[in-house]
């Protein structure tokens, strides 16, 4: 994966990617970023200005049209050299679709992906026309830059590119998977401050440990992330009685039993 980031501040995307997890990925070829600084496309080679008043009036500078538009026709041309394929072009902005976990793993399938990142007041509507294909925002707030946003959908979409996690940092248990938060987790010694570790995960039944964690998960859920568990309910919703041939609740059906604090059949259903 090729992350190509046109940007005011090149040098923030390198120092924040080239750290931990994401600098180990780009240092073994998983993944690479070109953090392109939109000011050496600037038309005005003495002041590399980039901003100007917008029209109509109104506090504060807008980037201009040109500048983005040549730095882009440039990440272009340099990814048409092994692709064919168009890559997407994501603007960073408030004004877009909040990014989440399921557009991370859309967007770790692309070979390159190019990011725009704004300044100042925004950018000229004109040029987002031109090249932008995705809107995306990092959440309802107003940030002064699109870099720190960059920098957080790179770092998610990294961890989804095969080969950037080692085995042991699997993304597969994590949080939004089955629109399931994790369950808690803990690390030696097993008494610390007078809380122990649970003792069904020192019991070695691996079986028992991960109805365990689903369990937890989900109260957890409910809990934390009541939008998220009630679209984890409705994927889990157990069949009707007369259509069951088992006599035993599965452990889902168990949880939910146990958490909608309701019956949800018993054993004469199924005759
Ligand atoms: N005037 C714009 C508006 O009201 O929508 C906000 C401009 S903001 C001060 C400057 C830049 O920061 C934006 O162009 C965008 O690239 C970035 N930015 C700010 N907040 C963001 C967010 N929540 N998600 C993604 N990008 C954001």
């Amino acid at each position: 994966m090729n992350f190509h980031v046109m940007t005011l501040f090149p040098e923030m995307i390198e120092q924040g990617l080239s750290n931990s997890i994401t600098g180990r990925a780009k240092d073994k070829g998983y993944i690479s970023f070109d953090a392109v600084n939109i000011r050496d496309y600037s038309a005005d080679n003495k002041h590399r200005k980039v901003d100007d008043y917008t029209y109509g009036g109104g506090a504060g500078m807008l980037m201009q049209a040109q500048p983005i538009y040549d730095c882009f026709q440039a990440i272009s041309a340099k990814i048409k050299e092994n692709s064919e394929k168009a890559p997407r072009v994501i603007y960073v902005t408030p004004q877009g679709s909040v990014f989440n976990q399921t557009m991370a793993q859309e967007l770790a399938q692309e070979d390159n992906l190019v990011f725009l990142c704004g300044h100042y007041e925004g950018v000229d509507e004109r040029v987002l026309e031109e090249i932008v294909t995705d809107y995306i925002s990092i959440g309802d707030y107003v940030l002064t830059g699109g870099e720190l946003p960059a920098m957080v959908m790179i770092d998610a979409i990294s961890r989804l590119v095969p080969g950037v996690l080692n085995n042991d940092e699997s993304a597969e248990t994590e949080s939004f998977n089955n629109n399931l938060l994790e369950y808690p987790q803990y690390s030696r010694p097993e008494e610390w401050m007078g809380k122990k570790v649970p003792a069904i995960l020192m019991s070695g039944d691996h079986k028992k440990v991960d109805e365990w964690r689903l369990e937890q998960s989900v109260i957890r859920t409910k809990e934390r992330r009541p939008d998220l568990y009630e679209k984890w309910l409705e994927e889990n919703k157990p069949e009707k009685p007369k259509n069951r041939r088992r006599k035993k609740l599965t452990k889902i059906e168990e949880i939910i039993q146990k958490l909608e604090g309701a019956v949800l059949y018993r054993e004469e259903d199924d005759k």
